[in-house]
C-alpha cells in the first residue's frame, strides 16, 4: 500500500484540485481523499505537490521503442502510449518483413529485425516487454498496404482490398484500437478514396477511432479538412486529426477556418476530434518535400527518378510548389550515415550556401548520398495559432515523439513538462486542471480506455506526482536529450517507475 497525503489532487476530469490523497493498493486506487493512512503502508508526503492521473500520450511512434524501455516518455509522466500513428505500424507484416521495416524505419527507429504478423503478436509482445507504459497501438494503413500489395502505389486489386479489409477486421478484433492513415506518404498517399472509405467502415464498424494525418496541413488544409469530414461522414467512424496545424506563414489565416469547419462538423453529428504538441517545429522524413510519386516502388526507385535529368528538373519545381515554409525553416535532425551528421542542425538556406547549390538541388543530393535516409525538422506554426489549437476543446495534447540517429525533436522528452511548465504556468494559456485533463481524462475518453486517465477508486493506480511551481522540460531544439526537472514520482499499475 501506498498512501500519498497532504497533496493536490487533479483528478483528471477537469474538476477543480482539492486537498486531498491518494491511496493505492495492487495496483489499483483504493481511496481518494483525506481519510488517515492504514496501518503499514509506505507514506509520501506531497505538500505543495499535484497528485493526477498517469499521462496518456495518444500520438506516439514508440511502437518498437516501448519494446526497449527507453525512459525518454516515464520520465515526463507517461503511463500510457497509443501507436501506429500516420500509416506506420510495425505490423502486419507479410512473407517480407523488411520490406514494412524499409517503410518504417525512419519513425520507427529501433534495430533490423522487427516486424510482426498481426496485430496479436505485436500487442503480446508489448504487453510482455514494456514494463514502463501501457501500449495502445493503430493499425497503419502504409504498413497494411505494403503487407498486402508492397510499395506500389495506385488502386490496389480486389483481391488485395479484400485482404487488407480482412486484415484490418482481425486487427481489430484482436485488440488494436483503431486505424490510421498517413496520406502525405507513400504509399499510403496513392490510395483512391474507395479504399480508404472502406476501410474506414470496418472502423466505424468496431467504433473505434480513425486517425489521420492528412494529405496537406499547408496549401490544401481546408480541402484536406473536408476530405477527412467526408470521410467520416460517409462511413460514421470516429475521426481523430492527428497534429492540427497550419503549416508555413502563407497559410497561418486559414487554421480560423479549420476550427470553425471543425466545430460546425461536430455540430452536425460526426464524431471528429484533434490533437497538437506544444511546439511551433514539427519534425519527419526529408522525403516528404518531395511529390510523393517520386516515391512509388520505394526509396531506390525515387532515387533512379532524381537522376534521370529530364524528371529531376520537374521534381524540382513540384519540391518547390508544395513547401510551404522558408528554407531556413527546415534544419536536418539526423542522417543515416557518419559523414552526414555534419549537416544535422543546420538548415537548407546554410546547406545551400555551403555546397555552391540552391537549397532544393541540396535536399536532392543529401537524400542521394544518405541513401534517402535523413530526418527533419521545421518551424512550421506561429505563437498565436498555437495557443488557440492548444485551448480549444477539441483538443488533446500528445507528442508526436520519435526517436532518430541525430538529434530528435525536444517533444521526445519535454512535451507533457512543457504543456504544464511552459504553457501553463509561465504563459497562463491554459488552468492546470484543463491541461491535466487533456493529457489524461481526455484522452482516455477518446479510446474508451476504461478505468484509466481519472483518479477515483477501483481505476487502475497510473499516477504522477509533480511540481506545479518547478516542473519544466529541459529538452531544447540544440539539446533535445535532457530529463525533465519537476517530477518527483511516476506510478505505473501501482508501481513506482520514477
Ligand atoms: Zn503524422
Amino acid at each position: 500500500m501506498i498512501h500519498l497525503y497532504n497533496g493536490t489532487v487533479i483528478d483528471g476530469t477537469g474538476a477543480e484540485p482539492k486537498r486531498a490523497g491518494v491511496l493505492i493498493e495492487d495496483g489499483v486506487i483504493a481511496a481518494v481523499g483525506q481519510a488517515p493512512p492504514p496501518a503499514g503502508a509506505r507514506l509520501i508526503d506531497c505538500a505543495g505537490l499535484a497528485i493526477t492521473p498517469g499521462f496518456i500520450d495518444i500520438h506516439s511512434h514508440s511502437d518498437v521503442m516501448v519494446l526497449e524501455n527507453d525512459r525518454a516518455k516515464a520520465d515526463q509522466g507517461v503511463t500510457t502510449e497509443v501507436v501506429g500513428n500516420c500509416g506506420f505500424s510495425p505490423y502486419p507484416c507479410g512473407a517480407d518483413a523488411a520490406a514494412v521495416r524499409r517503410y518504417g524505419h525512419a519513425i520507427l527507429a529501433g534495430g533490423d529485425s522487427w516486424g510482426w504478423r498481426s496485430a496479436v503478436e505485436y500487442l503480446d509482445h508489448a504487453r510482455r516487454e514494456s514494463r514502463l507504459c501501457t501500449v495502445w497501438s493503430l493499425v497503419g494503413h502504409g504498413s497494411l498496404r505494403i503487407a498486402t500489395m508492397g510499395a506500389r502505389q495506385g488502386a490496389p486489386e480486389s483481391a488485395e482490398m479484400d485482404r487488407m479489409e480482412g486484415i484490418l477486421e482481425e486487427s481489430l478484433e484482436a485488440g488494436a484500437c483503431g486505424f490510421s492513415t498517413g496520406l502525405m506518404y507513400a504509399p499510403g498517399s496513392s490510395a483512391p478514396r474507395e479504399e480508404l472509405v472502406r476501410l474506414c467502415r470496418v472502423t466505424a464498424k468496431h467504433g473505434k477511432v480513425y486517425a489521420t494525418h492528412m494529405r496537406s496541413y499547408m496549401h490544401q488544409l481546408l480541402e484536406s479538412i473536408e476530405e477527412q469530414l467526408d470521410l467520416a461522414r460517409e462511413t460514421g467512424c470516429r475521426l481523430q486529426i492527428s497534429h492540427l496545424q497550419a503549416v508555413g506563414r502563407a497559410n497561418w489565416s486559414r487554421q480560423a477556418q479549420a476550427l470553425e469547419r471543425l466545430e460546425q462538423a461536430r455540430a452536425e453529428g460526426i464524431d471528429v476530434a484533434f490533437d497538437s504538441y506544444p511546439y511551433l517545429a514539427g519534425s519527419t522524413v526529408l522525403t516528404q518535400l518531395l511529390p510523393q510519386w517520386t516515391l512509388d516502388g520505394g526509396i531506390s526507385a525515387m532515387l533512379s527518378r532524381l537522376a534521370d535529368p529530364t524528371l529531376r528538373p520537374r521534381i524540382a519545381e513540384e519540391t518547390i510548389a508544395q513547401t510551404a515554409q522558408q528554407w531556413n525553416d527546415i534544419f536536418v535532425s539526423a542522417t543515416g550515415s557518419a559523414e552526414g551528421a555534419r549537416w544535422v542542425g543546420k538548415n537548407f538556406t546554410e546547406i545551400a550556401e555551403a555546397r555552391g547549390v540552391e537549397p532544393v538541388e541540396a535536399v536532392f543530393e543529401l537524400l542521394e548520398e544518405e541513401n534517402g535516409d535523413v530526418n527533419m525538422l521545421s518551424f512550421n506554426q506561429c505563437d498565436d495559432n498555437l495557443r488557440k489549437l492548444l485551448q480549444h476543446p477539441l483538443c488533446t495534447v500528445i507528442s508526436d515523439g520519435f526517436y532518430v540517429k541525430g538529434r530528435p525533436h525536444p517533444r521526445l522528452y519535454g512535451t507533457f513538462p512543457c504543456l504544464l511548465g511552459e504553457m501553463v504556468r509561465e504563459r497562463g494559456w491554459l488552468p492546470l486542471a484543463d491541461a491535466v485533463y487533456r493529457i489524461t481524462g481526455k484522452p482516455a475518453e477518446r479510446f474508451g480506455m476504461r478505468g484509466r486517465g481519472v483518479l477515483r477508486p477501483g481505476a487502475v493506480a497510473d499516477v504522477v506526482v509533480f511540481d506545479p511551481a518547478a516542473i519544466r522540460a529541459r529538452a531544447t531544439y540544440e539539446s533535445p536529450q535532457q530529463k525533465p526537472e519537476g517530477i518527483h514520482f511516476v506510478f505505473r499499475e501501482g508501481v513506482q517507475i520514477t
